[in-house]
């Protein structure tokens, strides 16, 4: 729950956690993303019902699914 309202926080405020969720997920080993669209917002997640297979392989919605998710 602490991790929760840090992340929250960092939504509002920009946030190094995020950042760091993002690059790791570009590594080849990790999920090898892409960054078809950026930013941790409400339009990334309409992009994402219009753009499945992307999105499975975006950063930003790969942060946002280990970020939010729990
Ligand atoms: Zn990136």
């Amino acid at each position: 729950m602490l991790l929760r309202g840090r992340i929250a926080n960092c939504v509002r405020y920009g946030c190094q956690v995020l950042a760091l969720i993002h690059e790791c997920t570009h590594f080849t080993d990790v999920f090898d993303s892409t960054d078809d669209v950026y930013g941790v917002t409400v339009s990334l997640s309409f992009w994402a019902q219009d753009n499945p297979e992307k999105a499975l392989r975006n950063a930003d919605s790969l942060t946002c699914y280990i970020g939010f998710k729990g």
